[in-house]
């Protein structure tokens, strides 16, 4: 499998693709084709565990892995690790509804299913490609993925990681979780603004020459755990060929029937690996993209224009706070039909004037497979609330979305296709915005009240990871402005 770029020709191997993370013109690696999963070989799959559906389908992409290398990335990543022996388990929740519950892992966000394995894939990357470097692996974080990059990366050898989130913009159990933070590789820091500040900071740094040169005097060099990375987003086209292995497995898919997604959007990381998982043969008919009042995507699905000039909302789905989704960049080329000049030109359009917009004939090709739908807090709220009177499921602020969202989707179209819903984080951790939607009563002040009584309230138990957090030291303290994020890796990587 040779990889390319969005932007331009940049043939690469998997390995080479997985430790730059991003190619030097600052666009995406992309396969040159997608591997192909025949009716057959998912009906074989379906009689597999997780792990060997992973290994079957991460071994399509990475064709200069070895099957050992493979098997062991796996292994290290799935075994023992999620709280059940399947990392991604679908619950019904009825009117042919599933739930693919993608927050089992140790930081209780579906992050976890690509970031528990990235470590793996990235150290085995580098000993192919670059065996005397140090990877120093550089993090913007809407919330989920510092914490599940950090508990990914923590003491693993030759890497160093820095993870940078907004100060105002992430739950406090996520702050928590990030800044309680052990290993001796990991630094974390606050930034003065919202996650696109970051992301643009943290992108801007992998292109300066100047922080190229310090890292190459230090024999290190750049990678990124950010979805942008080829090696995050293969292991979430896994769980989508999963699921619908698990439903052929239950009967509730027959041969020639298919269904729909619907997956809560911020980065469209976790959608676009469903979109690759349909072009290697899994059978999905609509892709359901939600969007919070942040919904840029909702917009552009429905005109076919792009445009972040808008105001950005904080809101009870942190992890969705996003107007500049990274990976649509790989949708619009292949939508493009592989074209680099065009995904290029569109790419520099939004730098310049934050908007562009598609031709007819892609937005009507867009709108053959993609929905769009938004829902705000209070909608969100409502069906949390709902959810949990019918059918005695508890769902986070981010699920709630996308379940909001399905509503719409079924009432306006009437298609009630089984449809999926990617549900991305565990209740526990939006806990205060759960609550709120379940109860009137005045909450406890204190996190680790509020946890037990959702506990209480609900009948589940408390995650252990983020009940281990109570009485942990805070062990990182600092914030700058975007400005200083240069300087912060500077003196972090001369410790
Ligand atoms: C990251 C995240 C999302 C958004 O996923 P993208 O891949 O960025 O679209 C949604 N929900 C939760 C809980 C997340 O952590």
């Amino acid at each position: 499998m040779v990889y390319t770029g969005t932007r331009g020709d940049a043939a690469a191997s998997s390995a080479q693709a997985i430790a730059a993370g991003i190619v030097a013109d600052g666009g995406l690696f992309v396969p040159r084709e997608f591997p192909q999963l025949t009716a057959a070989r998912l009906a074989e799959l379906a009689q597999l565990d997780y792990r060997s559906r992973a290994a079957a389908v991460l071994s399509l992409y990475l064709t200069d892995y070895t099957a050992e290398e493979i098997r062991h990335c796996v292994d290290g990543a799935y075994c023992g690790t999620f709280e059940h022996d399947a990392p991604a388990p679908l619950a019904d929740i009825g009117e042919n509804r599933k739930m693919l519950e993608l927050w089992h892992g140790p930081t209780c966000a579906f992050k976890d299913l690509a970031l528990q394995i990235l470590p793996y894939l990235l150290t085995t990357a580098l000993n192919k490609v670059d065996k005397e470097r140090t990877a120093v692996i550089l993090v913007a974080t809407s919330g989920d993925t510092g914490k599940a990059a950090l508990a990914g990366f923590a003491d693993v050898a030759k890497t160093r990681i820095i993870v940078f989130y907004p100060r105002d913009g992430v739950s406090d159990m996520q702050k928590l979780q990030m800044t309680t933070q052990k290993g001796d590789n990991v630094a974390v820091c606050a930034i003065e603004g919202n996650f696109d500040d970051a992301q643009s900071g943290v992108k801007a740094i992998f292109a300066d020459a100047g922080m190229r040169e310090f890292l190459a005097d230090r024999r290190m060099v750049f990678s990124s755990a950010n979805s942008i990375n080829f090696g995050r987003l293969a292991p979430q086209i896994v769980y989508y060929v999963s699921a619908c292995c698990d439903l052929l497995r239950s009967g509730e898919l027959t041969p020639g029937g298919g269904f729909n997604v619907v997956v809560p959007t911020g980065n469209f990381g976790n959608i676009l690996a469903a979109v690759y998982a349909k072009r290697m043969g899994v059978p999905i008919r609509k892709f359901i993209c939600a969007s919070n009042a942040n919904n840029v995507l909702t917009d552009f699905i429905r005109t076919g224009v792009y445009d972040r000039n808008r105001p950005f909302h904080t809101t009870e789905s942190p992890s969705m706070d996003i107007l500049i989704s990274s990976n649509l960049e790989r949708y619009l080329y292949h939508l493009s039909g592989g074209d680099a000049e065009f995904t290029a030109a569109k790419m520099a359009e939004l730098r310049q004037s934050g908007r562009y917009e598609l031709p007819p004939v892609m937005r009507d090709a867009m709108r053959e497979e993609f929905y769009g739908g938004c829902a705000d807090d209070a909608a969100g709220r409502a069906a949390i609330a709902e959810i949990f009177r019918e059918r005695h499921y508890l769902c986070d602020t981010h699920t709630a979305v996308a379940l909001a969202v399905c509503g719409q989707y079924r009432k306006e179209t009437g298609d009630d296709t089984t449809c999926v819903i990617a549900s991305t984080a565990s209740p526990y951790k939006f806990a205060p915005a759960v609550l709120r939607a379940l109860t009137d009563r005045e909450l406890p002040a204190d996190d680790f009240a509020k946890l037990e009584l959702l506990s209480r309230l609900s009948g589940t138990a408390v995650p252990a990871s983020l009940a281990a957090l109570r009485g942990e030291p805070v062990r990182h303290r600092a914030c700058v402005p975007r400005a200083e994020m240069a300087q912060f890796i500077r003196s972090a990587l001369q410790k």
